[in-house]
């Protein structure tokens, strides 16, 4: 037997995460669930909804990390995997009617923001950026605007988002986009849902690029959707069907043995970044930080209220350094760690720190000298003793 309702209510997520997606408790059952390596499934006569079908309709390797994220994220219904976190993105942004209006944080993930400015281009929907962390600002975005005076048709949400970790007050623009008609998605990859639930917040649908926590150990590239309305879940499960961004059974298994352990890494995770944001922002080489955990900043009062701790995602702005420029010294702070992987992505067991203007597709609005630290499971003072040297490369 599996869970019951009855009980899955009534686990801690630091339980869900582990209990969730069992195979039956039948003797000779395996603990774990198998890979289904197949496209196809016997059937004959007219297919209906409980039929798999296809391999592109359904896999029996989804389901079980499917049911756990659904339960994670407090949803009515379980999630939908996709081939990547875009993937997802993408099925989502396809809730949008033609000529829709989109609002979207102007620091939103770049690739979502890429996406959206393409579909603009093309004059399939309209675009309207914001300050996510000015509610007034996302109130006018929202707006009947224009002389054909529409109002939004979504609102976009990330909070912190990356890489400015800039805080919205996510009860509040959710509520101000549902009086302007619009439904709200929100982009989860920085806080998961062991730290911040949307859909209790008012979201509509929540995103995952499960290839950052969710998966945690930087081996697979996957996505997903979570929503507790049927008739969203539907539009959203033919979009995958029939536009085909769909995990690889393997994939969707090392995500789910990730996921096991995601409440001890986000406790060892969270509980590191807070003790390195403290020393970080008393290092002379540091221009400037943003981490939601520092009472210093900007968003603590809001991230405070609607998470459950801070995340483990801190942001440096490095000082120019004797005959360097601040995007000069950030580079050289990169290259002088040892412990610390210069590299993209975030979430992983790993630490990773990156500047974030080395891609193209950053926004110019992201300062040059900006680096993203993602904070690992490794001891903290192995971590913080290989950033200090670093730094103090810098002089400063
Ligand atoms: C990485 C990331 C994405 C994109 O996910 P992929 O799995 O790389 O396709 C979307 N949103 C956020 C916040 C991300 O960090």
């Amino acid at each position: 037997m599996s869970l019951s309702e009855h009980q899955a209510a009534s686990l801690t997520p630091e339980t869900v995460v582990v209990a969730a997606g069992r195979p039956p408790r039948e003797r000779d059952q395996p603990v774990n669930p198998p890979i289904t390596l197949s496209s196809t499934y016997f059937g004959t006569g007219p297919l209906g909804d409980g039929d798999r079908g296809y391999g592109r309709y359904s896999n029996p390797t989804w389901d079980p990390f499917e049911e756990a994220l659904g339960q994670l994220e407090g949803a009515a219904l379980p999630g939908l995997l996709y081939a990547s976190g875009l993937a997802a993105v993408s099925s989502a942004l396809s809730l949008i009617p033609a000529g829709g209006v989109l609002v979207m944080p102007n620091h939103s993930y770049s690739g979502s923001l890429v996406m959206a400015s393409e579909l603009a281009q093309k004059g399939f929907i309209e675009l309207r950026t914001v300050d996510i962390a000015d509610t007034g600002a996302v109130q006018d975005a929202l707006a009947p605007q224009g002389p054909a005076a529409k109002a939004a048709s979504m609102l976009w949400l990330e909070s912190p988002t990356n890489p400015m970790l800039g805080i919205a007050d996510m009860a509040a623009v959710a509520e101000a986009a549902h009086a302007a008609g619009a439904i709200v998605v929100t982009d989860n990859t920085f806080s998961t849902p062991l730290v911040q639930q949307p859909l209790l917040l008012g979201s509509d649908v929540v995103l995952h690029s499960v290839t950052k926590y969710l998966a945690g150990h930087s081996d697979v590239v996957l996505g997903a959707l979570v929503t507790s309305n049927p008739d969203i879940r539907a539009e959203l499960l033919h979009h995958r069907i029939i536009h085909g961004g769909i995990a690889g059974p393997f994939e969707a298994w090392l995500a789910l043995r990730g996921l096991r352990t995601l409440a001890l890494r986000v406790e060892r995770s969270q509980e590191s970044a807070m003790v390195l944001a403290g020393r970080l922002a008393g290092h002379p080489a540091v221009e400037s930080i943003r981490f939601p955990g520092l009472d210093t900043d900007p968003g603590h009062i809001r991230a405070k209220a609607q998470m459950k701790g801070f995340g483990s995602i801190i942001c440096i702005q490095v000082a120019p350094a004797a005959g360097l420029s601040g995007a000069d010294a950030a580079d050289k702070l990169v290259r002088a760690l040892g412990l610390w992987l210069p590299a993209t992505s975030l979430g992983g067991v790993e630490s990773l720190i990156e500047r974030r203007r080395r891609h193209s597709a950053e926004p110019a609005s992201v300062p040059e000298n900006l680096v993203r630290l993602s904070v690992g499971v490794e001891g903290v003072e192995d971590l913080w003793a290989d950033l200090k040297q670093a730094l103090d490369t810098l002089g400063g």
